[in-house]
């Protein structure tokens, strides 16, 4: 095995996955090997998502872990639904995990499999639980399963039907399945043990009544087997050889090797715990994802401010900037908040290679070069993309009226504002230098409108032979070849750090931020950007990385969104503040 442990968080490139981090799954898996454990040594994962919502980001950590793993033992990695709970379930979230799965750069091969395929086998190995002795129908009203299960410092309560016989559980649990029984009048228990302080482990429901409509079993089953029952047999049945999953399991892991033990399930798969991915100033449970997607209080669950892998991919994250970020965090047992600025640096680290360059000016400042003659328009040459000579150069139209940034102006500027001022010199990126001689004010507000400025034509970028040295280079559009583009700016969506812990009387839509999407509607851009097509990256020179918005934009009208900005204005806030 090479040695991993030289692994970095900025190792990834262009196209490429970065080498996996040593964790404790992993050597957990090598010790199995070693001691010959696996059976044919072949190791099977698989990400068994449940299809009631859109993937999120958390499900990537997951996805990159199990996929990850397949990849790289040289095993397979399947792709599981869970869909075991029709009532929440969709077709539509199928779809979109499938696609999700695929974008990330993972492929299940052969294996896609449904829970709901194994309906009939999971069926029967109820019957088999019941025959043994080991499963009774239950008619405790759901009201009063609390108290007979008890609190785990103290032992629940016997059942009345516990002691039910073989007998009689087979036919009730066949009436059960015939849908003799309104839901909720009773459950399938396994018999265990009432008095574990293991409150799963108290004679768990495994089978319940459900009336609704399957996605793919229609009306076939009018009872369904719950998550612990049908996870463990699923991936019994599947031969899978390691089952992660999050640390929330670790309680329910005796009950699952309870099931596959009294079962006799010839694959015996090690059920593995990691901590959960939760990111600052966002939701991730899939409840209140869909709240905020029912609710309209986003653009649906592809809203480029949604923590979704659809919402990611939309706003311009790249699939190789999201596998970063998964094996930059790692796997541990340590449950913690990851900032969102770690996801935001493996985009700025993966566009910063791929992005090309463009120049747009977001609040436009004209500048009028009276010293360039009238109605010239001269071609300058400016690089696609400075960290990838294969991406070429563009034409960059110059003239005698150009916009600058309003920001890059100021009348009465400090010593360190090393942008233009009056008298003043700054550079123009890929043109010459230009000095400000005349400021026009509007004479209403003694706001900045246009400048009056010179150029020297010695200082032509790439034959500049002034030898002037000057501080500053500004980004600037051409003001008549620019365009105009609308340009959407995210925030985050929420204004605190938790929004997923509220305080007592609020709701976690409480903190949502007003101001997570604004629309720029003056921004002037290079002229070429009207052929800007979704899928393509772009980098505004000095402002950040955008990507036209794939739903908004029409053939030769794109509508951009902000992906990040070009660096961590949020990181540099706090240090000043
Ligand atoms: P949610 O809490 O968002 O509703 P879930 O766990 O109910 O998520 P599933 O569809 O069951 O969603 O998840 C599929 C797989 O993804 C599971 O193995 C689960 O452990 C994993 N997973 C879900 N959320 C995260 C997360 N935040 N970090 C890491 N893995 C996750
Ligand atoms: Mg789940």
């Amino acid at each position: 095995m090479s040695d991993e442990s030289t692994n970095t968080a900025t190792a990834a490139g262009k196209n490429s996955t970065p080498t996996p981090q040593r964790n404790f799954i992993r050597q957990h898996i090598d010790d199995d090997l070693s001691k010959g454990v696996v059976s044919d040594g072949t190791i099977i994962t698989r990400f068994p998502p449940e299809p009631n919502g859109y993937l999120h980001i958390g499900h990537a950590k997951s996805i990159c872990l199990n996929f990850g793993i397949a990849r790289d033992y040289r095993g397979r990695c399947h792709l599981r639904f869970d869909d075991t709970n029709p009532a929440a379930e969709d077709v539509e979230y199928v779809q979109s995990i499938q696609e999700d799965v695929r974008w990330l750069g993972f492929d299940w091969g052969e294996n896609l499999f449904f829970a709901s395929d194994y309906f009939e086998q999971i069926y029967d190995m109820a019957v088999q639980l019941i025959r043994q002795g080991h499963a009774y129908v239950c008619e405790i009203p759901q009201d009063q399963w609390g108290e007979y299960r008890g609190v785990p410092s103290k032992p629940g309560r016997h059942s009345p039907f516990r002691d039910r016989s073989v007998e009689e559980n087979l036919v009730e649990f066949g009436k059960m399945k015939q849908g003799v029984y309104p839901e909720g009048s009773r459950v399938l228990r396994a018999r265990i043990d009432m008095s574990s302080p293991n409150i799963h482990m108290r004679d768990p429901a495994i089978y319940r009544i459900k009336k609704a409509a399957h996605h793919r079993t229609g009306d076939h089953w009018k009872i369904y087997p719950m998550y612990d029952f049908t996870h463990c047999l699923s991936d019994a049945i599947e031969g899978i050889t390691h089952s992660l999953c999050t640390l929330e399991f670790e309680v329910h892991r005796p009950l699952y090797e309870w099931v596959l033990e009294k079962l006799s399930t010839p694959c015996r798969p090690q059920q593995i715990e990691f901590a959960r991915l939760s990111l600052s100033y966002t939701v991730m449970s899939k409840r209140r994802l869909l709240k905020l997607v029912t609710d309209g209080l986003v653009d649906g669950w592809d809203d480029p401010r949604m923590p979704t892998i659809s919402g990611l991919r939309r706003r311009g994250y790249t699939p190789a900037s999201i596998r970063d970020f998964c094996e930059t965090i790692g796997v541990t047992k340590y449950k913690g908040i990851t900032d969102i600025s770690v996801l935001e640096h493996s985009l700025r680290q993966d566009l910063n290679l791929r992005a090309e360059r463009a120049m747009v000016v977001m609040n436009p400042l004209k500048v009028v070069i009276t010293n360039y003659p009238q109605g010239q328009v001269e071609m300058l040459s400016a690089v696609k993309n400075p960290e990838d000579s294969s991406a070429g150069t563009r034409d960059l139209p110059f003239g005698r009226e150009i916009y600058i940034e309003k920001d890059d102006f100021m009348v009465d500027p400090p010593k360190k504002f090393f942008r233009l001022g009056p008298g003043r010199e700054v550079r123009l990126k890929y043109a010459y230098i230009i000095r400000c001689d005349e400021v026009i004010t509007d004479p209403a507000t003694g706001e900045p409108v246009e400048l009056r400025c010179s150029y020297d034509p010695e200082t032509r970028s790439g034959s500049d032979t002034s030898g002037k040295k000057v501080k500053g280079t500004l980004h600037w559009v051409s003001a008549l070849h620019g365009v105009n583009v609308p340009v959407r700016m995210f925030d985050r969506l929420f204004n605190v750090e938790k929004p997923d812990e509220p305080e007592e009387g609020k709701s976690f839509t409480d903190y949502l931020n007003p101001d997570s999407l604004t629309i720029v509607e003056t921004a002037i851009a290079e002229p070429d950007l009207l052929s800007a097509q979704p899928g393509q990256y772009f980098q505004f020179e000095r402002i950040g990385y955008f990507v036209p918005d794939h739903r908004l934009s029409q053939p030769g009208k794109p509508v951009f969104n902000r992906s990040v900005a070009l660096k961590d204005s949020w990181a540099k806030a706090s240090r000043t503040s």
